[in-house]
């Protein structure tokens, strides 16, 4: 196992709290590569995990992990998702592949595999085509037939929401016309598992100009875009995904990306962690080239700091997941925006003057309350901790407990990370027509299965939509089955994923580049200055003008004039 962070090696990046201030920008591996005029990819010596300050850690798949001082990391007893079950004994694929719509699952795949994920509309979806993409025989234009999409010939449409995503994600962008001439990546041999959408090829692409090559599969069985992974499979990357992946199409499709004849990874960018068990259970040699892990996903985390306790993790790994822009975005800023969507797409409702109760005023609670308030609506909140709650209050919501106003409330939204926030009782009390959603954590916020019972009916209305209907005619509106209403039935913003992906960028040209022995076999997380220099690629969008501290207010502050900033105990 490593030793503890800054134990013993001079040369090993300590945890941010015992470092000496941080030398200029531009002195990292990163930098090094990318040496732009304005602004460089500041020196990431990360934090490893044993930062006292860092403990909570949220994510986009719905799952907290808790990180205790000593930097053990444990999964919230409240949170605890199902543990990663990999198919170690399939090594064999299926001889005849399943067909679209015959899933067979079972516990084998991770759940973040499977959770309900909705990608951008899709416009040459043809549903009536049956054939599996492992059935078919597919070249792209240039005769390559290394790739499986669901059809090659919609790679233009494809294109067209590869460049709408281009728009909006202006750290890549930048990135891209920064390395020009320089290739940071150069001899990286990427190999990747995640959302396969228009943002990942926007990443992928800024990953080939950078000089890497890449070959991808998806880490969600329903998430891929179809035109997407087609136009990426047409310009030459090697994909191995579609939606609607049957459990052996899934291990089948991230087979093809690393068991291939004349290529071997030497990195690894994985969303939940089955791509990197699925190299350590079947092809662990492949380690001895591999120099690094870039992680995104709380599951993948977790399992990765799991490796690092038993002392298995044989090469450094990133836990991207964790940056302050990724948690502030995705929280505060993604549910902002996609409560609204959500809503509207399911529902067709008008939100100004209706009543809507939110449990939980954390990061996800405060977005949903300022996009309804700023809608018109009365928005009251539920909380359990007296500073959440006087936050609301100072933020003018009407602190209640949900028998108070569970007769009245037209929505009720739940973003509290806790099991049972709405029980059957609430639910027997809703009044006719009342929504009911979930924003917070995966399908444990309302109590679902306590409305799957003989005397109700349920009606599915709209996808994602079910009339739940008691005896006397009542019924109440269940969006997406209890589980996150942004990510089943919205889709989430560009920018926010723009953040994400250019943090998962420099964590590879990071650890890439890292002459031997700045990263240990051990997790570590990006620092501070990275994440504000992944903050300052965005700001440009903006027009927005950053002012820079005098020499005289640096000394004041004891600041480099470069950052970081803040210390990592702030909280923004
Ligand atoms: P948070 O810890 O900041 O906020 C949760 C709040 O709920 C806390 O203030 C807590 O005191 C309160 N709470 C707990 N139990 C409660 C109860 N019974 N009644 C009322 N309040 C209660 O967490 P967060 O960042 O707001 O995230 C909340 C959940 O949303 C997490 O499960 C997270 O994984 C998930 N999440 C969802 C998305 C999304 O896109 N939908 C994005 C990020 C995070």
């Amino acid at each position: 196992m490593a030793p503890p962070a800054g134990g013993g090696d001079p040369e090993a990046p300590a945890p941010a709290a015992e470092r000496p201030p941080a030398p200029g920008p531009g002195s990292g591996p990163a930098a090094a590569a990318l040496s732009p005029a304005a602004g460089k990819v500041p020196q990431a010596s990360a934090m490893k995990r044993s930062d006292p300050h860092h403990q909570h850690q949220r994510h986009r798949d719905g799952g907290e992990a808790l990180v205790s001082p000593d930097g053990t990391v444990t999964e919230a007893p409240r949170t605890v998702k199902k543990q990663i079950q990999f198919a170690d004994q399939k090594q064999e694929f299926n001889k005849r592949p399943t067909k679209i719509g015959r899933r067979s699952l079972s516990r084998s795949i991770s759940q973040s595999s499977t959770d309900s994920y909705s990608s951008a509309a899709s416009y040459t979806d043809s549903s009536d085509d049956e054939t599996s993409p492992r059935d078919k025989q597919q070249k792209n234009s240039k005769g390559s037939s290394d790739f499986c999409v669901k059809n090659i010939k919609q790679a233009e449409f494809g294109r067209r929401e590869i460049e709408i995503a281009e728009q909006e994600m202006p750290a890549l962008m930048a990135l891209r016309k920064r390395a020009q001439g320089e290739k940071p990546l150069a001899g990286a041999k990427i190999v990747g598992c995640t959302h396969i959408t228009a943002q990942t090829a926007v990443l992928m692409e800024t990953l080939g100009a950078l000089g890497a090559q890449c070959r991808w599969a998806a880490c969600n069985i329903y998430s891929t875009l179809n035109e997407v992974a087609a136009a990426l499979a047409e310009s030459g990357f090697p994909v191995f995904a579609w939606k609607g992946e049957s459990e052996d199409d899934f291990w089948w499709c991230i087979d093809r990306c690393v068991n291939v004849e004349g290529w071997q990874p030497n990195m690894i960018l994985d969303d939940g962690g089955d791509l990197t068990h699925w190299i350590y259970k079947k092809y662990p040699n492949m380690f001895k080239k591999i120099k690094g892990i870039v992680e995104e996903s709380v599951t993948g985390v977790h399992r990765l700091y799991q490796l690092s306790k038993a002392g298995k993790l044989c090469v450094p790994a990133m836990n991207v997941n964790d940056s302050v822009t990724k948690q502030k975005f995705d929280n505060l800023y993604c549910c902002r925006e996609s409560i609204l969507d959500g809503l509207k797409r399911t529902t067709d409702m008008m939100f100004g003057g209706k009543q809507v109760v939110v449990c939980g005023y954390g990061e996800v609670g405060k977005g949903c309350c300022a996009a309804l308030k700023a809608m018109g609506s009365i928005v009251y909140v539920t909380e359990i901790d007296p500073i959440c709650a006087l936050q609301a209050c100072m933020d003018g919501f009407r602190l209640v407990k949900l028998n108070e106003v569970i007769r009245q409330v037209d929505i009720v939204i739940t973003c509290t990370g806790n099991k049972n926030v709405v029980t059957r009782e609430h639910l027997d009390r809703m009044k006719n027509s009342c929504i009911v959603c979930n924003m917070g954590h995966s399908n444990t916020e309302i109590d679902v299965a306590s409305l799957r019972t003989p005397e109700l009916t349920w009606e599915r209305v709209r996808s994602q939509v079910d009339h739940v209907i008691w005896p006397d005619g009542k019924r109440i509106v269940l969006l997406a089955e209890g589980r996150l209403l942004n990510l089943s039935c919205s889709t989430v913003p560009t920018f926010v994923l723009s953040i994400t992906a250019t943090t998962q960028a420099l964590a590879l040209i990071e650890l890439y580049n890292a002459p031997e022995g700045r990263y240990k076999q051990d997790v570590y997380l990006l620092p501070k200055k990275m994440d504000e220099y992944v903050a300052s690629l965005h700001l440009p969008t903006f027009d927005a003008h950053l002012t820079e501290l005098t020499d005289e207010q640096a000394k004041y502050l004891g600041l480099n004039k470069n950052g970081p900033f803040k210390p990592n105990y702030y909280r923004y």
